[in-house]
């Protein structure tokens, strides 16, 4: 769940700990809000719901009641119960792991990490404890960037301050950390850690914290520059792009290899950079401001029929016959699971294909397997001399 209050938010983690001043810097920038984030919330709303309904005593009636408010918001859709339901069959299978042991199970819990990081707290979706475990799950409805577990400090920061609150009750020796991201294909992944190992990091990180809270540090540009409020406008992150100095310096024959790698890994933050920026000057200069030598026009627009019953019986009432104005083409399959509920969708299931996916060039920490089977020929097409 987004985490606006905290200074030193878990989910803006990977960002603080990476570049500590950028909490300073961006405190005054409001937070800005889209219709993904908000559909998000929703969703948050319903995983919490379906939790609630199979760990506590929730009534019926009271489930119905809230499953109908929420499923009556404009930015519901059905696909957003089969996303839940994947997140609630994750949480039940690990919960029934533990065959005869009831685990404790809470939802859209407030963990407090301020031992970490001043005044740090965050939303655990979901924390469970059973024997010695302690479980964190978080649940991702965004659907762009894939999330890893893997040393995530969202989770890490969450895990520490449920270690902080229960740590009195249960003997807790081991934590597992879970991001179900049910809209990205293989969103499930999970981390482990020994409690002293995490409790390590969190030291670790403690004099970062401190200076993120105190607007001290180094500034330093990385993938972690896309979730800050001033990446359009922060100064460090347009030089270190716009930098050709480095490039400058490389021999002047052929790039090697290594280089690639670097110029690659510029080039996919140089595109973001630009798309930020871009965006930045459009809505200022849509405010009334003035950005030198740009301007802002209307683009392209296509032609639209604004009443297609009413202008297609206007021609068919004038001799056109029905047959030629309409086609029948089927709905997209994106299209038709949003319409379906899962078990709908199942019935169809013999007639779903996935082709093997064309190789995509990703940076090397990308958690998916290589790419197999790969014939160069096939992809690329022959040599200038086949
Ligand atoms: S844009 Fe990047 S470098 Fe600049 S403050 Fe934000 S995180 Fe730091």
């Amino acid at each position: 769940m987004p985490e606006s209050h905290a200074r030193l938010s878990a989910s803006a983690a990977h960002r603080w700990l990476n570049c500590p001043p950028s909490v300073a810097l961006t405190a005054n920038i409001p937070e800005g809000s889209s219709s993904y984030a908000e559909e998000g919330t929703l969703a948050h709303s319903l995983a919490e719901l379906k939790v609630l309904k199979k760990f506590t005593t929730m009534k019926k009636s009271e489930y119905d009641k809230r499953f109908k408010e929420i499923s009556a918001d404009p930015l519901y859709q059905t696909e957003m119960d089969g996303h839940t339901d994947t997140y609630l069959e994750y949480i039940l299978g690990i919960a029934h792991g533990y065959n005869k042991v009831k685990p404790y199970v809470v939802a859209e819990k407030k963990l407090d990490y301020s031992h970490i990081a001043p005044e740090g707290f965050g939303t655990g979706d979901c924390v469970m404890i059973c024997k010695n475990d302690l479980h964190i799950f978080d649940f991702k409805y965004g659907k762009g960037v894939p999330v890893s577990a893997e040393d995530n400090p969202q989770l890490r920061l969450y895990a520490l301050g449920a270690l902080n609150e229960y740590s009195f009750l249960y003997d807790i020796q081991n934590v597992h950390m879970h991001i179900i991201q049910p809209r990205i294909d293989s969103g499930i992944s999970s981390s482990d850690m020994a409690v002293s190992d995490l409790i390590a990091w969190g030291e670790t990180i403690k004099p970062i914290a401190e200076d993120a809270y105190n607007g001290k540090g180094e500034y330093k540009c990385g993938d972690w520059c896309r979730f800050c409020k001033a990446k359009a406008l922060c100064r460090k992150r347009a030089e270190y792009l716009l930098d050709v100095e480095e490039t400058a310096k490389m021999p002047p024959e052929l790039l090697s290899h290594s280089e690639i790698g670097e110029v690659l890994r510029r080039v996919r933050m140089l595109k973001n950079f630009i798309e930020d920026i871009e965006s930045y000057a459009l809505n200022e200069i849509l405010s009334g401001n003035s950005v030198d030598g740009w301007k802002a026009v209307e683009g392209t627009s296509r032609r639209k029929i604004t009443d297609v019953d009413a202008a297609f019986k206007i021609l068919t009432d004038n001799g056109i016959d029905e047959a030629m104005l309409y086609e029948k083409t089927p709905i997209g399959i994106t299209a038709l699971d949003k319409l379906l509920s899962k078990d709908q969708f199942a019935l169809i299931g013999a007639y779903i294909q996935k082709p093997k996916g064309k190789p995509t060039l990703v940076p090397a920490s990308d958690k998916r397997e290589d790419y197999k089977n790969v014939d160069v020929n096939e992809i690329f097409g022959g040599n200038d001399n086949d």
